[in-house]
């Protein structure tokens, strides 16, 4: 794992190639400003009690409170988390939110834990954190296998720890408890914006627009159902149980009642779809490929197979530095996470507005700010690919650590009390 911290910062090193950077601003952003590693003590509904390892990284605070999901995975680690964070910094300062990067992570299978056990584990990671997180300071969101009712509970505790209604401390919420509408399926919504705007730079009008999902969860399914409705065929999905493929298409509403009912994609093959492992489904002939499941998961012993003429990374850092060099000598062009997987964080940061300010919003207002948002960073994404001839990925990096080291900066560097 420490590979992902020294492939993320990899990225780091490569956009200050492009831009002139102060030394310090690079120092700075290659360390954590504060990691907290403790272990959660739960009561099991058998009277038993275990205890689960679980970290919270407020990675750099420049630009503003620390903001990033909680995610509860049995092969999470500190680096994972610190990564993750990493992460998290670049991409608010590419959408140019007042936030820093955080994250955070229990390490625990959620399959084995009843619905009281996973209540109990969400309050005892609140405890623990308490002193760390808050609306100004540090505001977790949902990740992998955390949802909108453990926000809740989250959000609940934090209130109850800190003796008044809370809401902004965390977003993500259920919308009773303050949370937002459209932040259900703002993930996906913005990486489908973001495709939207760029289709005709990418080519992308020109194909049959056939499509690949890897993973079909939150981001998943419903970028599935956006590109579906916009006349976009959904040629293979997988989850964590294995993949199908239809190239008539599939209808991702059908796939997804199966999942919910069954608990796999794979459910749905039954003479509709045929059943590939997930590196096949990957090779298909298609046009658009979206990693929407875990890091890592194109890597130098997949990607040359990828045919694929764009990748859209919804999921956080699905593609190696490695496979990223042969998708790139393959002419394939990835829209990078940190920013084709944004309209999570915008939206959640939307939602930490109108918590503050006690005043809703609509949805078609939501809509359209996210909108804007993708579509004024995407193009300036595009513009600094294009100018700079560099992958999107670094243009994205470039435009991100430009506004960091200008927040860095604007703070004090040896230049500039150099005079
Ligand atoms: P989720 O838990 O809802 O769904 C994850 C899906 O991936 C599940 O269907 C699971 O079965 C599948 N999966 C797991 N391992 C797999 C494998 N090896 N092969 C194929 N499928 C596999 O999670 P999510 O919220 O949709 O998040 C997915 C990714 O998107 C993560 O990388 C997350 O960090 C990223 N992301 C999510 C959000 C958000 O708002 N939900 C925001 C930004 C980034």
């Amino acid at each position: 794992m420490d590979d992902l911290l020294s492939g993320a910062l990899s990225r780091l090193d490569e956009a200050a190639r492009y831009i002139d950077v102060d030394q310090e601003v690079l120092e700075k952003l290659r360390y954590p400003k504060e990691t907290l590693s403790v272990r959660l003590s739960v009561r099991m509904d058998d009277g038993s009690s275990r205890s689960f390892p679980a970290w919270r990284c407020r990675y750099d605070d420049t630009r503003g409170p620390t903001k990033g999901g909680i995610r509860f995975h049995p092969n999470s680690s500190m680096e994972e988390v610190a990564t993750l964070a990493f992460w998290m910094t670049f991409k608010c300062a590419v959408m140019n939110l007042p936030y820093g990067g955080g994250k955070g992570a229990v390490k625990v299978d959620v399959h084995d834990l009843s619905k009281s056990e996973l209540e109990r584990l969400s309050r005892a990671y609140v405890h623990a954190f308490a002193g760390m997180i808050g609306p100004d300071r540090d505001i977790p969101a949902p990740d992998v296998y955390t949802n909108s009712m453990i926000m809740g509970w989250m959000a609940d505790e934090y209130s109850s720890i800190v003796r008044q209604p809370s809401p902004a401390v965390i977003t993500g919420k259920p919308l009773a408890l303050g949370g937002s509408l459209g932040r259900d399926d703002a993930t996906a919504r913005g990486g489908y914006y973001l495709i939207k705007h760029l289709e005709t730079d990418l080519g992308l009008d020109k194909t049959q627009k056939r499509v690949v999902i890897q993973g079909y969860g939150n981001a998943g399914f419903h970028i599935a159902r956006l590109l579906h409705a916009d006349g976009y065929r959904i040629i293979g999905v997988s989850d964590s149980r294995g993949a199908i493929v239809c190239e008539d298409g599939l209808d991702p509403h059908a796939v997804q009642a199966v999942k919910a009912q069954k608990g796999s994609v794979t459910a749905y093959a039954n003479g509709r779809a045929r059943m590939v492992s997930d590196n096949e489904m990957l090779a298909l002939d298609c046009d658009l490929l979206v990693p929407a499941a875990l890091e890592d998961q194109i890597h130098e012993g997949n990607a040359g197979s990828i045919k694929a003429k764009v990748v859209l990374e919804l999921a956080n850092g699905p593609v190696t530095p490695k496979a990223d060099l042969l998708l790139q000598g393959n002419g394939i062009t990835v829209l990078p996470d940190i920013l084709a997987n944004a309209g999570g964080v915008t939206v959640s940061y939307f939602e930490w507005v109108q918590n503050r300010q006690g005043y809703y919003w609509h949805l078609e207002e939501i809509h359209e700010r996210l909108r804007t948002i993708m579509e004024t960073e995407g193009r300036r994404v595009w513009d600094i690919h294009t100018a700079k001839a560099t992958p999107m990925r670094t243009a994205a990096y470039v435009h991100a650590l430009e506004r960091l080291s200008n927040a860095i900066a604007a703070h004090g560097t040896q230049s500039f009390f150099a005079g």
